[in-house]
């Protein structure tokens, strides 16, 4: 494509990215792109997937009169053709072709050529975008290319619109009709109903939830107070900075101070809380709306100005916000959404206000989403299309089965979903009965099954449902929790507090496990690519200080349980495992020293979630006493999948045969070493692949405490020859689809089928 398409392109997407609502974005595009590429014609046709009809929805050149007034069946006419075969159709002669379908009145007849392509958003066709003209030719591949390259660009931001469009507010005096479903992916099971409470960033102009205020004249005062009081930090820093700062640094803080006192920004901000909206809300769009103002301008110096108005912007919005902050007043059902929930936002809500989560990035396999299912809060997490700031206070049903999200129920899909959540609890309920029982197949084989840890509370559930140890504790969860490096005394503490609680069970302690997706606030990882990067044991081995102080914690508080298990994450080779077991080793001879008593040597296992690993399995199981496979991240990297990455959420698949293989080769080469094997990862959790990997011969299954009862009912439930039968049926499989349908049926003929299928099937719920 040429450089000046390319550059129009960028301008179009940014111009377009910025109109609120669907008709501006579907109206300035087709106005973009006729201008563009000096068409006679642009058209937008979007599909109504109700109707299955494709609605003429935007055109400039033909008769607009006919707009949004006109439909064909989805498969009829050239812009049929463009959608069911999803490719561009480009014709010389359009009326020539047998697909041609004459809509009377607008205006179509005078033009010759014609160029469709689809608009395709997450593999579905949301419409067509045609260009067409009088003169009888071909449209070149220039013209092609730059039209797919915008129609691709804009089939997300139209996605948005549509879906924002859904939940539009309400005219006042009118009642509510508008309904909406938004597709996620599964995160945490169950099902929650309540409120919605916007999770946001502090300082992020994109974050702030739409909210309405109750007394404009206080919001006034306040926003004016607080515009106020920035304007003389400013001026402050200023005076105090002058002698220091050099000409060009002085201008800056003119340049702010300028824009502060000029009223323009003030007053627009003003008259939107005239209507209604809250200081913070106002400002941040009146905020974004000048930055996209600037960003759009050729001149390159005034583009510069975007980044000031922004970094005023957010200042001033970070002074809103504390000076905002009195108690949140969370509703009795809080459900938590964000554009990208932490940890750290979790622990905000009151426990037993917070009934569900929803995300718009991240994959059932983020860390947030493995909190969740320890905590039994069910979670949708990728909700892309989710204009979550503008669900502050809706009511909205998460369905943490199927990955949806409800805005705005009917009584009657209220009603279906409140059926199901009655009937879970008492299920629930059958469950609990089985917590003393052992995990025992019916043939007798007995699997013991442990927990994964990491918050506090997760010690009472897990041992209220029967954990006989705990698999995993990840250390990094209390690290993620506080502001900076906890000290030694302060670990001891908390890891005292696990290895008590469970005692004489025992407790495996993950060494820190940071990088990735998990990064703490005072010791931030920015990486290119951080799955691969600096993560795991690679940061500890580089920073043996906080390693050695770790490790001498656990040992310390271990002194007189002696239930510590040790285990080291992400370790791709065998000098790592040594170098780590040196420090472990050097520790525990300075402890015994420096305390002047025996100190039992923790047991100690390396975890198998990087594929080298797999290959190298008996090299180290020889040197250390078990290894557990941590299939969350044995899956990303087999499979080359981002575990958090929404887009590609399907293609992580825990039943793909090359997983399969894998583990069933680190158990084989584990045991070879005599050496016992576990498995720590999601894959524990999950009744279908508990069997599987219970068949291969691991020793300990370790899950959240959630899991657990599940899990157990269904062992408890079948055979191991039964289950050895299937694992040597699912070798001959070839894709993980065959294997989870033939586990499926499996434990459903078994017995167990509300155990594996969620207990609600796909409600489908009409969006409208
Ligand atoms: C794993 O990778 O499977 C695992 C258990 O560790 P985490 O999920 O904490 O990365
Ligand atoms: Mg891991």
């Amino acid at each position: 494509m040429q450089k000046n398409m390319l550059e129009a392109l960028r301008s179009i997407v940014q111009e377009v990215n910025d109109a609120d609502e669907l008709q501006s974005v579907l109206d300035l595009t087709v106005a973009r792109v006729q201008a563009t590429m000096g068409t006679e014609v642009c058209s937008i046709y979007l599909r109504e997937p109700t109707l299955n009809r494709h609605i003429f929805s935007a055109t400039e050149g033909l008769n607009k009169d006919f707009v949004n007034r006109i439909s064909m069946a989805f498969d009829e006419g050239l812009v049929g053709q463009v959608a069911q075969r999803e490719e561009p159709i480009n014709l010389e002669h359009a009326e020539a072709h047998p697909k041609f379908l004459f809509m009377p009145g607008i205006g179509e007849e005078r033009f010759s050529s014609f160029l469709g392509v689809p608009i395709i958003h997450q593999r579905e066709v949301l419409g067509v975008l045609v260009v067409q003209q009088q003169e009888r030719r071909r449209f070149d591949e220039d013209e092609e290319a730059f039209l797919v390259t915008v129609s691709a660009q804009l089939a997300g931001i139209i996605a948005h619109a549509q879906a924002t469009g859904a939940i539009a507010p309400l005219e006042p005096g009118k009642e509510r009709t508008n309904r909406a479903r938004f597709k996620g992916v599964a995160g945490a099971v169950g099902i929650a109903i309540g409120h919605a409470v916007v999770a946001s960033i502090p300082a992020d102009l994109h974050s702030v939830p739409n909210r309405q205020c109750d007394d404009v004249e206080r919001e006034l005062a306040f926003f004016h107070e607080c515009l106020e009081a920035v304007r003389q930090q400013m001026q402050d820093v200023a005076g105090k900075l002058a002698s220091r700062l050099a000409p060009e640094e002085q201008a800056l803080f003119d340049v702010y101070l300028r824009m502060l006192d000029d009223n323009a920004l003030a007053s627009e901000v003003d008259e939107a809380i005239r209507q209604g909206e809250w200081a913070q809300g106002a400002w941040s769009r009146v905020i974004r709306k000048h930055i996209r103002t600037f960003n759009a301008m050729e001149d390159a110096y005034l583009k510069e100005r975007a980044s000031d108005v922004k970094d005023l912007g957010r200042r001033v919005l970070a002074y809103l916000q504390i000076a905002n902050t009195g108690p949140v007043d969370y509703p009795e059902r809080t459900i938590l959404v964000g554009d990208d929930l932490t940890a750290s936002m979790l622990g905000e809500v009151p426990p037993e206000k917070l009934v569900g989560l929803v995300s718009v990035r991240g994959s059932k396999n983020s860390h947030v989403a493995i909190l969740a299912r320890s905590m039994g809060i069910p979670t949708v997490m990728g909700a892309t299309d989710l204009p979550f700031i503008k669900l502050e206070g809706s009511e909205i049903i998460v369905d943490g089965y199927n990955g949806h999200v409800y805005f705005n129920p009917t009584p009657e899909l209220l009603q279906r979903f409140q059926v199901i959540w009655e009937e879970e609890k008492q299920f629930a309920k059958g469950l609990e009965q089985l917590r003393d029982l052992p995990c025992v197949t019916t043939d007798g084989h007995r699997l013991p099954l442990w927990v994964n840890t990491g918050l506090h509370a997760d010690i009472r559930r897990s041992l209220d449902r029967g954990a006989e140890g705990v698999g995993l504790y990840r250390t990094e969860v209390p690290f993620l929790l506080r502001e900076r490096f906890p000290s030694e005394e302060e670990q001891r503490k908390i890891y005292r507090e696990q290895l008590e609680a469970f005692a004489p069970r025992h407790v495996t302690m993950r060494t820190l496990d940071i990088g990735g997706d998990k990064s703490l606030s005072y010791f931030p990882i920015e990486e290119d690519n951080p799955f691969l990067g600096w993560r795991g044991i690679r940061v500890t081995l580089d920073h043996p200080e906080i390693f050695l102080v770790q490790v001498r914690a656990m040992m310390k508080a271990n002194a007189g349980l002696n239930n510590l298990r040790i285990l080291l994450p992400m370790i791709s080779s065998v000098p790592e495992l040594e170098e780590a077991l040196e420090l472990i080793y050097r520790a525990h001879d300075e402890l015994v020293e420096e305390l002047g008593f025996e100190l039992e040597l923790p047991v100690v296992g390396v975890m198998v979630e990087v594929p080298a690993a797999v290959y190298q399995a008996r090299q180290f199981a020889r040197r250390v006493d078990f290894l557990s496979v941590g299939s969350n991240d044995l899956t990303q990297y087999l499979l080359a999948v981002d575990r958090n990455n929404a887009r590609v959420a399907e293609l992580y698949q825990s039943f793909h045969p090359a997983v399969l293989h894998a583990l069933q080769k680190v158990a084989d080469d584990c045991h070879a070493e005599q050496k016992p094997v576990s498995i720590c990862g999601e894959m524990a959790g999950n009744p279908a692949t508990a069997v599987l990997v219970m068949a291969m011969g691991y020793d300990i299954l370790s899950m959240s405490a959630t899991n657990l009862p599940k899990v157990k009912s269904v062992i408890r439930n079948i055979s191991l020859s039964q289950a050895q039968q299937w694992l040597q049926h699912t070798v001959t499989l070839e894709s993980a689809a065959q294997v989870r349908e033939y586990m499926e049926a499996g434990l459903i003929e078994a017995g167990s089928s509300h155990l594996v299928r969620p207990l609600i099937e796909e409600i489908n719920a009409p969006a409208e």
